[in-house]
């Protein structure tokens, strides 16, 4: 058997198991297993911050329904992707951490970047294992099979400097099958589904565990056989089409406090869904929860006799064959009443859409956005990804932008996590744009368009992976919403910022900058522009649907800088966590 490096052992490995995209940023050791990865065809999307490459990672893992990969630098590089173990974790993403570690004879020595990953990383991680010359194909695989398998989310491999520079046989390893599917017991089948016959206001809840199972088929099948009213949570957006009949989205509140047995698709009943508690939920609902983690079931609401354990694809469909011949009567008062709320919001919704001034609202971009956006792409044609984060400019824009096919949407997710964006932004265009047909499964995976919608603020958080961005040539549009602030934006007008920033320096500290401020009309445009992309900075509706046009026919990044109304959107308020006000899922 030849020899080769560590490094290279590593790379082959990887390969084998059918990775194509390495998200990363490189330093000693590691950098030599990127360089192994490019030399067999491994895209290395190298990044300026491992936070949003991890992000990135967990994306991908996400989109293509196979573990997203990262590579980081041992000590600072795994501290900082850590954000990507907790982000993956909370949201069930399959992600493979990667990181360096100290040459293992110095360690407890203070060697370059020594840190113990392992004992960092063992609670939030499914396996977090260091691997030996001796080991790569096992360790490699078990961490990647780890992630990807049960409940998906995050795995991590300690790759010492001393194995990857070390020299070892040169070993295979092959692609793991896709996790085996559970069907459902049947016996469990026939309650839920006469339980859903006898219902007079039955709800099927759509979550983003739905998205990712890839069940939209079988899922499309029970709402069109059913006529069950659906609701989709922010990101199981898409997994059946916005347009359809049976969607409630626009009686959110009234669906959810009306049903009275609630069919729910990979979704947890978390903060984003009021926990499945009153006062959102009737407290007489019966909840019949479909999941692939068995723990999840009765969690909240503490009563698991209805729930199944299984996956989505394969239980639905038993549960349609059992509905076969049966299907809603939509002439009931429950359905009049969505329909009644489901009116009144609406037209709330067409109104502030066309209020008419400048510095323009929220609602009005949005609205300017996706009119301009429809003119160049039909939205039952899936060609645009919306990636989406900041409070309000997620919450707002979200019943703004119709989303037509699965996995179109990305927002900040079950933690909430501000700085996802432009890293997700990466991630789909890897996951849709690559050339490589076999990147991704699945339909509607033709090219796209990859839209963000940043809140200033958290554009913020990593505006460095805009030059990511330009480096690789990626067209992604993004539209920085521009307030001035965190949530609303604090000052009015420029003279009013400058005086409250006159007030910090002069140590006024009550009249100065809130917590809340940002910089007051920041040239966010700039930024792509020096990377070689293109910048528009606009404030009226003309020059948006302008910018938008080019942006969307650019063939380099764009960063539209919109100037909106400061100290608009919803107050600053936390009445997500009081359960009995409104909440931040409901803007
Ligand atoms: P949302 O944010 O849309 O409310 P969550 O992330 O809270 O969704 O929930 C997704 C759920 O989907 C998780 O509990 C996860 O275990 C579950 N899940 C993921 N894949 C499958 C699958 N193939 N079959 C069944 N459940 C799944």
């Amino acid at each position: 058997m030849a020899h080769q490096t560590g490094a290279a052992i590593i790379a082959r490995a990887l390969h084998g198991l059918g990775v194509e995209v390495i998200f990363g940023l490189v330093g000693i050791p590691v950098v030599q297993i990127a360089e192994e990865a490019i030399a067999l065809g491994i895209r290395f999307i190298a990044f300026r911050n491992e936070q949003a490459a991890s992000y990135a990672a967990t994306a991908y893992g996400y989109l293509t329904g196979k573990p997203g990969v990262c590579l980081v630098v041992g000590g600072p590089g795994v501290l900082h992707a850590m954000a990507g173990i907790g982000n993956a974790s909370a949201n069930a993403f399959p992600l493979l951490l990667l990181g360096g570690s100290s040459e293992t004879h110095q360690v407890t020595k203070g060697a370059f970047q020594e840190m113990d990953a392992i004992s960092l990383l063992t609670p939030h991680t499914k396996i977090a294992i260091r691997c030996g010359l001796d080991s790569v194909p096992q360790s490699l695989t078990n961490a990647y099979r780890t992630s990807w398998y049960g409940r998906a989310g995050p795995s991590f491999v300690d790759l010492p400097a001393d194995v990857i520079q070390g020299e070892g046989e040169e070993t295979t390893t092959h692609l793991i099958p896709a996790p085996p599917k559970a069907a459902s017991d049947p016996a469990k089948i026939i309650t839920v589904a006469e339980l859903l016959k006898s219902a007079k206001a039955p709800l099927v809840v759509v979550g983003k565990g739905a998205a990712y199972a890839q069940a939209e088929s079988t899922i499309r099948q029970l709402i069109d056989q059913t006529k069950i009213p659906f609701l989709p949570t922010p990101m199981g957006k898409g997994v059946l089409p916005d347009s359809h009949p049976s969607n409630t989205s626009s009686a959110r509140s009234a669906a959810l406090k009306g049903a009275d047995v609630v069919l729910v698709l990979g979704a947890r009943l978390n903060w984003i869904l009021h926990f499945g508690e009153e006062p959102k939920w009737s407290s007489a609902a019966k909840i019949c929860q479909v999941d692939i983690s068995a723990e999840e079931l009765g969690k909240n609401n503490g009563d698991s006799s209805l729930s199944i354990v299984g996956d989505i694809k394969l239980v639905t469909l038993q549960l349609a064959t059992a509905l076969q011949g049966w299907k809603y009567d939509t002439s009931s008062n429950y359905i009049k009443a969505l329909k009644a709320s489901a009116a009144k919001n609406e037209a709330k919704a067409a109104e502030a859409a066309i209020l008419d001034k400048v510095p323009m609202t929220y609602a009005r971009t949005f609205n300017i956005i996706k009119e301009t956006l429809d003119r160049f792409s039909r939205v039952d044609e899936g060609g645009i990804v919306y990636v989406s984060e900041g409070a309000n400019t997620m919450d707002i824009s979200r019943s703004v932008f119709p989303v037509e096919h699965p996995r179109l949407r990305l927002d900040a997710g079950t933690y909430a996590t501000m700085g996802v964006g432009l890293g997700y932004a990466i991630a789909a265009h890897c996951a849709y744009n690559l050339p490589s047909p076999e990147a991704v499964s699945g339909p509607n995976m033709s090219r796209k368009k990859i839209v963000c919608l940043e809140g200033d603020s958290a554009f913020g958080f990593s505006l460095a992976e805009v030059e990511t961005m330009a480096r690789y040539g990626m067209d992604i549009l993004i539209f920085v919403i521009n307030n001035g602030g965190v949530y609303h934006g604090d000052s009015e007008d420029s003279d009013k910022w400058l005086q409250m920033q006159q007030n910090t320096i002069d140590g006024k500290e009550k009249d100065g900058l809130r917590s809340t401020s940002l910089g007051w009309e920041v040239g966010y445009e700039k930024i792509v522009e020096m990377c070689g992309g293109k910048g528009y900075l606009v404030r009226t509706p003309a020059e948006l649907a302008k910018a938008t046009e080019a942006g969307f026919k650019a063939t380099v990044p764009v960063i539209v800088n919109v100037i909106i109304e400061a100290g608009q959107g919803k107050k600053l308020e936390f009445a997500w966590q009081n359960n009995s006000k409104k909440t931040k899922e409901e803007a």
